[in-house]
């Protein structure tokens, strides 16, 4: 909206507003997969190009077809259960066992309807809460890391993959991504060849994001797949050839893709807001750092635990505690206050 030559506001489903949109428009993408699945049937039946598609989207809307999808190709991922009915969360206690974390098949995010569960007193109290909601329950994975691969395919059917990073979470909200993971060639390695299979299977083109548990003992399992530029690429803005989204926007226009580099190693932080006022502050202290590039999105209302923006913290050495450290710091001279009128 900030920077579009035209704009549209209506809701998702609105058919007018998206036949209007298909009119307008050589090639329909999304940055947000909680859409509704008619508008882009909608749009594909008009003969309209929307990428990734309406195949994509029905199964990464829907996390138990999802991890139906992946294990039917191969890939691991935590033992899982559907959850419709209170027979079932017996059941699901004895096959996925506890703890477990229990979630919304479709719109959650960020977190956003999820249990973490010990027994089967607290399933039932989440199946209850859930009100009727289409639920499915995951083992609790005791990961050693959480690191996730950002990649694009196009329609040839090329996919490029950039070097995992690794995440940091604060209350399901993604707080920090350090790039490259600090994770062994291996690791890194097999990462991206997993999410190399996943893009060729689910066969999407544009920009997408594999998040992954890493376990004590090396294996990788995947948490869950974003369709779209995802908030663990943001440091391909500063610190690589090729950003994200100008991968995301070459793919869904037919241009060539760019191999990704990366010209130097990250540390990413998400600036929340904190329901204290819609101003930031300490954005001079901040800018003082040669190192480091803030990104604002132009939100109007700094609600609290809202993506507000992000900075990068930029280096040649590679991340250790201390990078770490200084990032954290870096990120304390943020805070929020009224806006003066
Ligand atoms: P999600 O919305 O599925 O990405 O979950 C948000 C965050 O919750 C993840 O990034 C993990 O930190 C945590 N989480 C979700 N599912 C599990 C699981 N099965 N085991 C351990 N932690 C989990």
């Amino acid at each position: 909206g900030q920077v579009a030559d035209e704009q549209i506001v209506a809701a998702y489903d609105d058919m007018d507003a998206i036949d209007d949109l298909g009119r307008r428009t050589d090639v329909v993408t999304y940055e947000f997969e909680n859409i509704a699945i008619a508008s882009v049937e909608r749009l594909e039946r008009n003969g309209c190009a929307v990428a990734p598609g309406s195949d994509v989207l029905r199964i990464t809307q829907n996390r138990l077809l999802e991890k139906t999808f992946l294990r039917s190709h191969g890939v691991p991922v935590a033992e899982f259960a559907a959850v419709v009915s209170p027979q079932d969360t017996d059941e699901a206690c004895r096959t996925v066992g506890f703890p477990m974390v229990i979630k919304t098949c479709s719109g959650g995010y960020d977190g956003k309807g999820q249990w973490r569960v010990s027994d089967a007193a607290g399933a039932r109290r989440a199946l209850s809460e859930a009100k009727g909601a289409e639920l499915i329950c995951e083992a609790f994975v005791p990961f050693e890391r959480e690191i996730s691969v950002v990649a694009t395919r196009n329609a040839a059917d090329r996919v490029v993959t950039y070097p995992p990073g690794e995440n940091q979470h604060d209350g399901g909200i993604l707080a920090m991504t350090i790039a490259p993971a600090r994770v062994s060639e291996a690791v890194a390695s097999r990462a991206r060849a997993m999410t190399e299979t996943i893009a060729r299977n689910l066969e999407i083109v544009g920009t997408f994001c594999v998040e992954y548990f890493l376990t004590k003992d090396g294996e990788l399992l995947v948490n869950e797949i974003a369709p779209r530029p995802h908030n663990s690429g943001h440091y391909t803005m500063n610190a690589t050839v090729c950003s994200q989204y100008e991968q995301h926007i070459r793919a869904i226009c037919a241009l060539p893709l760019s191999t990704p580099q990366l010209i130097r190693n990250a540390v990413m932080m998400n600036i929340l807001g904190a329901g204290q006022g819609d101003q930031l502050c300490g954005v001079d202290e901040l800018l003082r750092d040669p190192s480091v590039v803030l990104h604002i999105y132009g939100k109007r209302h700094a609600v609290a635990r809202r993506k507000m923006g992000h900075f990068t913290m930029l280096t040649a050495d590679p991340i250790d505690e201390s990078a770490i450290e200084r990032a954290r710091t870096t990120h304390a001279l943020l805070g929020w206050k009224p806006a003066a009128n």
